[in-house]
């Protein structure tokens, strides 16, 4: 367990850590997010990461609460106190702590900043077995673009994959295509070896990891197409992955309990994992 959370302006002790019962965040989920990976003691695109903060808040009207220089310090010395090399740090910013009321406070409130870290084995090069999906119908509000603490859809979506024995939950919207997953962005290699992944609207969580595997795949010359893909075609495809700053890229091999392909990890996942391991072991795309 970490030592210490950083809570409004202060390093305090893991265990004791407390926000206000009258919390925005708390009490309604005004609030949003960002978890960056850590390996080897580096953040793993650390900028991109605070960026997409910024948009979230901005979305959301919320100010923010420190300034980038701050934060990237109090990051840094958060790591240092909890020996962090290894896992990854969750930043939490709600519109912070007034009377409860829907409409935002009428009188100014500073918007509450809260950080953790969490250690992790390192994430390997090899991609292991693969994971198994299940299918959920996507219930999500039409700004998943916002990452919002409000989870709840992510949560239950979540619970039904692990208790059907899945690891990772494959949202679907009305007209059958695949979002992204419940904590994941999700891909496919179809059989024409196209890499398709759903193109960022309000759909879905433009994702960091993504966006860098996006560079990736271009400087290995992989045909990549943004468009919508169905349940179906996923199903039918030659391999599935997921990726996110925690799980880097993870090779799917069952979805709805049916084999992906050859129900095995395949070549395109186990390089694009690979290449992103080289990333972040170098900051560098390709080497
Ligand atoms: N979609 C959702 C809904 C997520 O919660 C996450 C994890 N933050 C992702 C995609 C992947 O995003 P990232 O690569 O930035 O971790």
């Amino acid at each position: 367990m970490a030592r210490y959370a950083y809570v409004n302006g202060r390093y305090v002790d893991h265990r004791l850590a407390k926000v206000h019962v009258e919390d925005r965040g708390y009490q309604l989920a005004d609030g949003v997010y960002e978890v960056v990976g850590v390996r080897d003691g580096k953040l793993i695109d650390e900028t991109p990461h605070l960026d997409r903060l910024d948009r979230s808040l901005k979305e959301l009207r919320i100010a923010a609460p420190v300034s980038r220089k701050t934060l990237t310090f109090v990051i840094r010395e958060l790591m240092r106190r909890n020996r962090l090399r290894d896992g990854l740090i969750y930043m939490q910013v709600t519109r912070g702590v007034a009377r409860r009321d829907h409409a935002f406070p009428t009188i100014p409130v500073k918007p509450a900043l809260v950080l953790t870290t969490k250690n992790t084995k390192p994430v390997g090069i090899d991609v292991g077995p693969g994971i198994a999906i299940k299918s959920q119908r996507d219930i999500r509000w039409e700004r998943c673009d916002i990452k919002t603490v409000a989870l709840l859809p992510n949560v239950l979506a979540k619970q039904a994959a692990r208790e059907s024995g899945a690891y990772e939950a494959w949202l679907v919207d009305s007209a059958g295509c695949v979002t992204e997953g419940a904590s994941t962005n999700a891909w496919i290699v179809t059989r024409d070896g196209e890499l398709v992944t759903r193109q960022t609207d309000n759909g879905i969580l433009a994702g960091i990891t993504r966006g860098t595997l996006k560079s990736i795949a271009d400087t290995l010359q992989l045909k990549l197409v943004e468009r919508p893909f169905s349940l179906t075609e996923a199903k039918q495809a030659r391999e599935a992955f997921i990726t996110s700053a925690t799980s880097f890229v993870t090779p799917v091999v069952k979805i709805d309990g049916e084999p992906v392909g050859d129900g095995k990890p395949g070549p395109t996942a186990r390089r694009l994992r690979e290449e992103y391991v080289r990333f972040a072991d170098t900051g560098e795309a390709v080497a």
